[in-house]
């Protein structure tokens, strides 16, 4: 018999206060759909699917012909299941984590290090920044989602320090104007933009929490008057403060676009990059790496200086946010998102009803394959797997799956290495 290299995994679920509740989590139903046995408690938020070998939510390995218990420990075993690649240049383990994300409650406002400030980070404060990697991330929507990212063009943070007085207040003068001055040289801008980031962020507690204050009520009472709190992202100040009240990152709006992703639509979050996710459902995708620094939205540790320093405060509009995919020009049914990075590429592989056969190809990395949606019974030497709704494989690097498919349609998202 030939060795299994092919397998289902049975997943971790995060249940962290951030998450959707029940039912209404994209996580919930694709783990009850995947899985019979699953009761789902309609009061607990489900947050997070991990689809990987992390250590702290290793997947469980559904084929009892396989001796090892858990991805990592086949992964182990089995180094040249990783691809050549893989094994050979990303250190013999799974360089990426896998996963679904439900957010009815915002993530912290964050940036991840590159791997030279990861290193030194790691080495001063290891407590804090747990590991030498780098986390670039990749988040591609599954239902509407909503995000911060990036810095906005200039003039619409000049359009709020002119219209959002209290923003004015906790940046200061001085470095409002040397922004609204600024000639527009790209380096004079980003330094401008710099200056008022990092006051903001160093502004005395009791002055940001009055302004805040201030502005919510202003908002409010406007808003009863009928008036239009578009100039001051009124709607949105609302709801961050509703749920983190008295919070700097509620002024991070400010200075950070807000990208609304359709389905398929996808944001890339490379190193020093400021993001938040706001709402909704989304396939995520990064490197192995706990490394977070944090601005806002958040009872934890804020390393202000970290954070100043380090963020890419090139402006751009949200629409440049928005990360393009490539559709294979070999499978009309494959669309390739591939980040700047050797980490990981994910794959949304959509077979229209059309289809009744269709082959998963084979490549040289080790991948994870997770349905969205369709039933197929799902061959691959020595295996037969009956997949649906939330059904996750392991592929081994170079095995192929063949799907016999019993749906109108499949829609499948499969995260590797391609480069
Ligand atoms: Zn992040």
């Amino acid at each position: 018999m030939a060795a299994v290299k092919v397998f289902p995994l049975k997943c971790a679920v995060q249940h962290y206060a951030w998450g959707k509740v029940g039912l209404d989590s994209e996580v919930a139903r694709l783990v009850s759909c995947n899985d019979s046995s699953v009761v789902i408690d309609e009061e607990k938020p489900y947050a997070e699917l991990w689809m990987g070998a992390h250590p702290k939510g290793d997947a469980l390995i559904c084929d009892n012909r396989i001796s090892q218990k858990t991805l990592g420990e086949w992964i182990s075993k089995h180094p040249n299941g990783l691809g050549s690649k893989v094994k050979d240049i990303l250190q013999g383990k799974l360089p990426f984590l896998f996963k679904v994300l439900s957010v009815n409650i915002s993530l912290s406002i964050q940036a991840h290090p590159n791997k030279e400030l990861a290193a030194k980070l790691h080495a001063q404060f290891p407590d804090r920044y747990p590991d030498k990697n780098h986390k670039p991330e990749m988040a591609i929507a599954l239902t509407p989602f909503e995000a911060l990212c990036g810095f906005r063009p200039v003039e619409e943070i000049i359009g709020f320090l002119t219209n959002v007085p209290e923003f004015r207040a906790v940046i200061g003068n001085e470095a409002a104007e040397i922004l609204e001055n600024s000639p527009g040289h790209p380096r004079q801008i980003s330094d401008a933009l710099k200056k008022c980031f990092t006051r903001m962020m160093n502004c005395e507690k009791k002055t940001f929490v009055d302004q805040l204050n201030m502005l919510v009520k202003r908002v409010l009472q406007e808003g009863a008057a009928g008036k239009d709190a578009a100039e001051s992202n009124g709607e949105l100040l609302l709801r961050l403060h509703s749920q983190f009240p008295g919070d700097v990152g509620c002024f991070v709006i400010y200075f950070l676009n807000v990208v609304n992703l359709e389905p398929g639509e996808a944001i890339f979050l490379g190193a020093n990059e400021p993001h938040a996710y706001l709402y909704g459902d989304c396939i995520e995708c990064m490197a192995c790496s706990d490394n977070t620094v944090r601005a806002g939205l958040t009872p934890k540790f804020i390393d202000v200086h970290t954070l100043c320093e380090m963020l890419n405060y090139t402006p751009a509009p949200a629409s440049e946010k928005i990360f393009p995919f490539v559709r294979d020009p070999c499978d009309p049914c494959v669309f390739m998102y591939n980040p700047p990075v050797p980490d990981f590429s994910v794959i949304k592989i959509e077979i229209p009803s059309s289809v009744e056969e269709y082959t998963i190809s084979p490549i040289d990395s080790a991948s994870i394959l997770l349905v969205i949606s369709g039933e197929a019974l799902a061959t691959a030497d020595p295996s037969e797997i009956n997949v649906c709704r939330g059904s996750v494989l392991f592929i081994a690097a170079n095995e192929n799956v063949d799907l016999c498919i019993n749906s109108d349609g499949m829609l499948l998202f499969r995260a590797c290495c391609m480069q």
